[in-house]
């Protein structure tokens, strides 16, 4: 199979579908790859890499599109690229169609074949190419909470780790899952104070089990919520209800109680944000203040990190990339529910059932 891989033309997306490492084991398999010219180099992946793994370097996406049995991204299709898509052609990318009815509109219209990164699934009822992402931004959730309670972004001056002589600082999670259980090891890794709280009594007691009384866990509800937060010197917003916009569990009220300078960093804000006050930010411009409290809440975090995202989304697309280059699609699809799971749009049909119905598609 020809598989193209355009550089991402999105703005500020730094990230390419697949690496030298890929390329090279997609090669060895039988396969063609085609890398478009500096389509890693803001990442220090360079057109030499890629053609020493065996890629060939093309200048334009235009022949990518037009030559490609695969297309393999990273972002959703913009709409000039939708345009460049064949009918039959297979597109392997993140599409969160959901909110976006031009591109769903576009993607029918090509008439390709589009598998969503988001919505195919493991064995574990989880989200393997979507895990990877969260993975990141739970890490740099404490990354850019500890860097906005320094004193020059508004702060409260407070060191995360303390030193000795000194307590360290007071970090809550609000969601244990796939974000808040990286967000918790960093913040534990520097040393400070951390609770978890989560609604899942299960996932309460994994993370009791993983972690031993380094790690508080408590039962997430308004009061519990309300006594940590004005505690806290920084809380992390890390819930997720599947389908539905974020839950505003951090109010207004509560900031007036909150200590001048605390640190709110909103992870959740791709839906809606799970703080009151939290609107979306941009790594350019990522905090503001509202009642003494900083606000982080940058919704393509993983983004500010695109090598190392980069690396682990292809860590997690490459078996899949593998399978459908080897068997072709309808193989692959017929022989893999979680892939056929991430089947979105089939040559002029939505296929995927909450994006069909929210859309007035038929299913
Ligand atoms: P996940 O499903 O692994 O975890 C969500 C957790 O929230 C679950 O454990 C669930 O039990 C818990 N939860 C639900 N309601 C709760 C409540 N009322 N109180 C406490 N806990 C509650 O999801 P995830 O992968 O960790 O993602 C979390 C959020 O982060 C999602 O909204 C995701 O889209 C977002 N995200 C944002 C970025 C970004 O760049 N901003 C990047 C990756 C993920």
């Amino acid at each position: 199979m020809l598989i193209g891989v355009p550089k991402e033309i999105k703005n500020h997306e730094y990230r390419i579908g697949m690496t030298p490492a890929g390329v090279r084991e997609v090669i060895a398999a039988g396969h063609e790859v085609m890398i478009q010219r500096d389509g890693g180099a803001a990442i220090g992946l360079t057109n030499e890499q890629y053609e020493a793994a065996g890629a060939k370097i093309i200048d334009t996406a235009e022949e990518i599109f037009a030559t490609a049995d695969m297309i393999v991204k990273v972002k959703e299709p913009q709409p000039n690229e939708c345009k460049m898509l064949r009918s039959g052609q297979l597109l392997f990318t993140y599409l969160h169609l959901a909110p976006d009815p031009e591109q769903t509109r576009l993607l029918v219209e090509s008439d390709a074949v589009a598998i969503a990164y988001e919505t195919v699934t493991d064995n574990h009822r989880g989200l393997p190419l979507l895990a990877p992402m969260s993975e990141v931004a739970g890490r740099m959730a404490i990354q850019a909470g500890a860097h906005s309670l320094e004193k020059a972004q508004g702060g409260l001056g407070t060191l995360l780790g303390g030193v000795p002589g000194v307590a360290p600082a007071k970090v809550v999670v609000i969601g244990g899952g796939v974000v808040g259980i990286n967000a918790a090891r960093m913040a534990m890794g520097l040393g400070a104070d951390v609770t978890v709280l989560d609604r899942s009594l299960p996932r309460l007691k994994q993370l009791d089990e993983l972690y031993g009384p380094q790690l508080k866990t408590l039962y997430s509800s308004a009061e519990s919520i309300e006594t940590e937060v004005v505690q806290a010197d920084l809380v992390v917003g890390a819930v997720l209800i599947p389908g539905a916009a974020a839950p505003k569990l951090v109010t207004r009220e509560h900031l007036k109680k909150m200590k001048n300078g605390s640190v709110l960093v909103d992870v959740a804000i791709d839906q809606g944000g799970c703080f009151e006050t939290s609107k979306a930010t941009t790594h350019q411009e990522p905090i503001y203040e509202v009642d003494g409290v900083i606000h982080y809440c940058v919704a393509n975090m993983p983004g500010g990190v695109a090598r190392t995202s980069t690396f682990a989304l292809t860590n997690a697309t490459l078996p899949f990339i593998l399978n459908l280059a080897n068997k072709g699609y309808q193989q692959a699809l017929k022989d893999d529910e979680h892939l056929r799971n991430g089947l979105n749009v089939h040559r002029g049909n939505v296929t995927y059932q909450a994006v069909a119905e929210g859309l007035g598609y038929p299913y």
